[in-house]
């Protein structure tokens, strides 16, 4: 099979030893430094789980599901692509064996494959590779990382795959980066390379030698370890990197490329003629001056229901520091457990803080404790940001507490409330009678709202200020809405509206003019903030935590107050 001409040359990269070493984090940082040398780059995750996508699993379990512009939802390892280079990604730069297979019998189905008996090796490796050209095609080079770690089961279809694209395209159009670790045993008081050693060889064993290493390890790797690993695994020695672990992420693509990673890479892909001699990394040493010297500290709460596992929320955490790093600020996240708030009340918990954020979620655990915390944010002044589930408790907030309509509530919690001010559109657009157009883009059998939609901000409101644009396009992940029934009345409890969807049906975002910041989107902002640009909502909010730090807790305005019990 010959592949598409010019074929983009290719960077694997393989994870040995443990899981969770941070492969992303250094794809995505070699991806960084090879822009920085002008050339156009992309980048691709192979998942070898059999879930079609993670949008199905648990947070526990998977972290924090990612979502492109094309509403795929995706493994968070696309969040520190796009967080780390400059492109926008789609569901076709994340590929799972469940797609993989999931394609492969949809073919064979409909009689593709002309009677042949189907099988990992050919068909299941052809349309890996297939995709694998398709999602890196026209970019200069491409960075595609197989998930898992070398020696599953699940991964030897996409390790067979990747060792073929290497052999149908030569050696100077794909190369192999292999992650390893390098433990240091306080008994011993001495690194140790055996682990590395078995993981190349596990590697090997499957016809792939790695071009290079990239040693995990607490220390820096010195040159006896770093020699005695280049001898045993056929790697040159200067081409067996040292991955140290450092305080800020940001500070890994100056450490590799202080190594000559790029450069290694460059020359080996024969992509001397395209990239830049030197490295731009500017924008990234500004990034880390901000956050090693930074002016300002605050504390935000961030109130959600999986907080003892923080990479259910990795994109909030990364988009608060992002808007911290816009103005030298260093965010402190404390993480807050929402059912904590229900047994002990807002005030013990969020006594300290200078700004709240409650991000997504979904289901009734934990959620009158978000409704809780919007209440104290709203009558204390303290600056609120409301992501999606986090909009959705603060509409029900101001309806129970301020327009007095008892008992009001999301459906995805009572069915049977009297004031499902939260609802699937299908609950509550026979009665608006204002819906047919939105059948395909929302739920009509509980399908979620998925990727980037358009909204509309309303002129005068702090929203529009605070992008400075009239519309704005945000990615969705979620099936209820603001139900259109009770915009009058939340509006008359004073309760802005200041986005809606392009056509005017959906409520996008809201706000109190009559309180210093609180603003709650129905979208997910965090996940297009980035590092070296920051997103608005999150550098307004955490301006605003500033302020009110400042002024130790006064609030400014007039806050509203409770309607009668
Ligand atoms: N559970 C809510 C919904 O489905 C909010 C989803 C979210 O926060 N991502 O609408």
């Amino acid at each position: 099979m010959t592949s598409p001409s010019p074929v983009t040359p290719l960077v694997f990269v393989t994870g040995g030893v443990v899981s969770s070493l941070g492969k992303g984090i250094a794809a995505a940082s070699l991806a960084a430094i090879l822009e920085a040398r002008g050339l156009k780059v992309t980048m691709m995750k192979l998942d070898p789980y059999i879930n079609v996508d993670p949008g199905t699993m648990s947070p526990f379990q998977h972290g924090e599901v990612y979502v492109t512009d094309d509403g795929a939802e995706t493994d968070l390892d696309l969040g520190h692509y796009e967080r780390f280079i400059n492109v926008r990604l789609s569901g076709a730069n994340s590929i799972t064996t469940g797609k993989i297979y999931e394609s492969v019998i949809r073919k064979e189905r409909r009689g593709d494959y002309l009677g042949a008996t189907v099988q990992v090796i050919p068909h299941i490796t052809d349309e890996i590779k297939r995709r694998v050209d398709e999602a890196t095609a026209g970019f200069d080079v491409a960075l595609v990382e197989v998930g898992g770690t070398v020696g599953d089961i699940e991964s030897l279809p996409f390790l067979e795959a990747i060792r073929q694209l290497r052999t149908d395209r030569g050696a100077d159009k794909a190369m192999f980066m292999h992650l390893t670790l390098v433990p240091f045993i306080a008994a011993a008081g001495e690194l140790k390379t055996k682990p590395t050693q078995h993981s190349v060889k596990e590697l090997r064993s499957i016809g792939i030698q790695p071009d290079v290493l990239l040693c995990r390890s607490e220390q820096p790797l010195p040159d006896g370890e770093r020699r005695k690993i280049a001898s045993f695994t056929n790697v040159p020695e200067k081409a067996v990197i040292s991955a140290v672990d450092l305080d800020n992420i940001h500070k890994i693509p100056m450490w590799l490329h202080a190594q000559g990673l790029d450069q290694i890479v460059v020359e080996r892909l024969a992509l001397g003629g395209k990239a830049a001699p030197m490295a731009d990394l500017s924008e990234w040493q500004a990034v880390v001056d901000a956050v090693e010297h930074p002016i300002d500290e605050v504390t935000i709460a961030v109130v959600g229901k999986y907080v003892d596992h923080k990479d259910a929320y990795k994109s909030v955490g990364e988009a608060l520091k992002h808007g911290g790093i816009r103005q030298r600020t260093r965010v402190n996240l404390k993480w807050i457990e929402s059912q904590d708030i229900e047994r002990e009340g807002a005030e013990a918990a969020l006594g300290k803080v200078d700004g709240i954020l409650v991000p997504g979620g979904f289901g009734d655990r934990g959620f009158e404790g978000k409704v809780l915390v919007a209440k104290h944010a709203r009558e204390h002044g303290i600056p609120y940001f409301g992501i999606c589930y986090g909009m959705q408790a603060a509409v029900v907030d101001m309806a129970r507490h301020v327009a007095g309509l008892a008992g009001a509530n999301s459906t995805e919690n009572d069915k049977q409330s009297p004031h499902p001010v939260i609802g699937l559109i299908t609950e509550w657009r026979t009665q608006t009678g204002e819906i047919e157009k939105r059948d395909e883009r929302s739920d009509l059998g509980g399908t979620m709202r998925l990727g980037l939609q358009e909204q509309r901000l309303k002129p005068g409101t702090r929203a529009r200020e605070i992008y400075g644009k009239d519309v704005v396009g945000e990615r969705h992940r979620h099936r209820y809405e603001f139900n259109n029934r009770y915009r009058t009345q939340l509006e008359d409890a004073g309760l802005v509206i200041s986005a809606k969807s392009m056509d005017d049906l959906l409520v996008e975002m809201i706000e109190l003019p009559d309180h210093p910041w609180f603003i709650a989107c129905q979208a997910h902002p965090e996940f297009l903030s980035t590092p070296r640009g920051g997103h608005p909502l999150f550098v307004g909010f955490v301006r605003a935590a500033r302020e009110r730090k400042a002024n130790h807790g006064v609030a400014g305005g007039k806050l509203l107050k409770e309607a009668s019990a």
